[in-house]
């Protein structure tokens, strides 16, 4: 990774950021495909830089266009994508896209401008929002998910209000969330003004409490919308075995059905909520 965020250490131990060939990465996809595997995922610390160390003219969004027009019934998904790089065209690309997954993993880290900027994340609140409407805008349904650190150094309790109050108006379908813990090596374990223990503890309650809400609240919208589930497996602890799997923007969906079903993708209907995810019927 090149960013250096203040308190991570990656950069350290891992290094400068390479783009692996794009011919050698279409090559594996297409690989996958051909042996069934049907939901694929493109990982990288900040996969939205991908080419800019490529002699030549290709990001990101150009390898997800090449995946996408390899044939065959699969799902890409791709993260992490850093908030600083990510594009339009990318937004766009997901779009248009048949197999590119409707859901992005956006790690905001914090609400803050202060605290955004002593992490060094290099983007603004107000970025970040920008970027919410935008892909919201151009695509239909998509779901965002996100990181989130309580407790940085300096962080104040108006600060992380900033944050609960980002994440209420966003409505992430998840929200990862963890109490910042110093890393030797990095900026952010020398600064003097650490946040006390008790005061990280109390902050993670009260925002895994404020996503939770958000979480049931974006939930009852799916009642009744109709959507695919790629099936992972079968829950024989009911009454009647029940297959889960996720739609396409990685919603959680369980439904009357055994494991025959597996590996498949199946239309379903929603029909209702339980927990953290959706209850459904199959169409077909
Ligand atoms: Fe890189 Fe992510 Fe670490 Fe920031 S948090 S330095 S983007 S790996």
């Amino acid at each position: 990774c090149n960013n250096f965020c203040s308190y991570c250490i990656v950069p350290y131990v891992r290094g400068r950021e390479r783009s692996r060939d794009p011919q050698c990465v279409l090559e594996e996809v297409r690989d996958l495909v051909e042996h069934g595997y049907k939901d694929i995922t493109l990982l990288g610390q900040n996969v939205n830089s991908y080419g800019n160390d490529l002699d030549i003219s290709y990001d990101f969004a150009d390898l997800l266009s090449d995946i996408d027009k390899i044939p065959g019934e699969y799902r890409i998904r791709f993260m992490t994508s850093h908030p600083k790089d990510a594009t339009r065209k990318l937004f766009d690309t997901m779009a248009r896209c048949t197999h590119v997954a409707k859901q992005l993993h956006l790690p905001v880290q914090s609400g803050s401008n202060r605290i955004l900027s002593e992490m060094n994340r290099r983007y603004t609140r107000e970025k970040y929002l920008g970027l919410v409407e935008d892909i919201r805008a151009a695509v239909d349904g998509v779901e965002l998910t996100t990181d989130i650190i309580v407790g940085f150094p300096g962080e104040t309790e108006e600060d992380f209000e900033e944050t609960l109050a980002l994440v209420r108006q966003v409505g992430f379908s998840a929200a990862y969330t963890f109490m910042y813990s110093p890393r030797l090596g990095t900026r952010a374990a020398e600064m003097e003004n650490q946040v006390p223990e008790e005061v990280k503890k109390d902050r993670l309650l009260r925002l895994n409490a404020c996503s939770a809400e958000q979480l049931k609240v974006g939930n009852q919208k799916y009642i009744g919308q109709e959507g695919t589930v790629l099936v992972e497996g079968c829950d024989r602890r009911e009454k009647a075995p029940m297959a889960y799997g996720k739609l396409t923007n990685f919603k959680m969906v369980y439904f009357p059905g055994d494991a025959g079903l597996i590996g498949s993708m199946r239309h379903v209907r929603i029909t209702g909520i339980q927990n953290n995810s959706l209850i459904g019927e199959l169409v077909e």
